[in-house]
């Protein structure tokens, strides 16, 4: 990673929006494109302006967890006018595809497609634009890191060590890149039984905070598994939307986020 260049026009802004948080993963299936719509609805429902690209060119999720698919619009044939769902400006790459058709694309068509999503796309005024990227530390992540001017990068990771190890990596490609790391959050950190209230840790416990303080990193929230959760993500309106303990908890992060 070290060894690619910056571009020589330097970092790209999108105009009128503030900031741009990448968020990130070390591997799939822990929870980030869960995290990002809730974090996206979550600072929506605290009056920000906020935006949610979905740069998981492989596997667009938020079409789906934020319950809106369709095809924006591009009235002057050049610009593309992003959906609005859950009081978020949404764009992702699942609105141009086929949603059970596999993506099998070479790298400079995935940079087109990137590229257009972020600059030929009206995001209008945002305090945050929050980007879901794909798992691991391909292309895409090298991509919007040196070409976008990012304010920081937020990881995603479940408590097991496999997890953890690729959430290393995930970070040591942000610190190379120059990406801050404004942070990690723990997903799945813990399971509650509905039935009788034990406590279970599944994927061990704290693995994430212990992570993020030796890597000198604050851990920004700590996420149970939380079958809701799950549900409201599939059913395309976040839990964040809600009320209740887990709509508190990504409020909390959401105005940690912002201070
Ligand atoms: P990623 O973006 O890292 O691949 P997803 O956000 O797509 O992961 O989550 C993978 C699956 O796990 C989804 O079905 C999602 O609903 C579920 N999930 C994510 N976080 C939780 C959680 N805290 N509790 C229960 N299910 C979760």
């Amino acid at each position: 990673v070290g060894g690619h260049p910056k571009p020589q026009n330097g970092p790209m802004k999108i105009a009128g929006v503030k900031r741009i948080i990448a968020i990130g993963s070390g591997k799939g299936g822990v929870g980030k494109s869960t995290v990002s719509s809730n974090l996206a609805v979550a600072l929506a429902k605290q009056g920000r302006k906020v935006g949610l690209l979905d740069a998981d060119i492989y596997g667009p999720s938020q079409p789906r967890m934020m319950g809106i698919q369709k095809r924006p619009s591009s009235p002057d044939g050049k610009t593309i006018i992003p959906l609005q769902s859950h009081g978020v400006t949404l764009m992702s790459i699942g609105f141009m595809l086929d949603p059970d058709k596999a993506v099998v694309w070479r790298g400079p068509m995935l940079m087109g497609a990137l590229q257009q999503m972020l600059g030929q796309v009206q995001w209008g005024e945002l305090d945050i634009l929050l980007v879901d990227l794909p798992p691991g530390t391909g292309d895409v992540q090298l991509t919007l890191c040196q070409k976008t001017e990012l304010s920081g990068a937020i990881l995603v990771s479940t408590p097991q060590d496999v997890a953890l190890l690729d959430a290393r990596k995930a970070l040591d490609m942000f610190g190379s890149l120059k990406t801050p790391v404004l942070g990690m959050i723990e997903n799945m950190s813990t399971h509650i039984c509905s039935n009788c209230g034990h406590e279970e840790h599944i994927f061990g416990h704290g693995g994430v905070a212990a992570e993020a303080e030796k890597l000198g990193v604050p851990l920004l929230g700590a996420l149970p598994i939380d079958l809701e959760t799950r549900l409201a993500g599939d059913a395309g309106t976040p839990i964040a939307a809600g009320t209740g303990p887990m709509a508190e908890a990504y409020g909390r992060i959401a105005e940690g986020l912002i201070k």
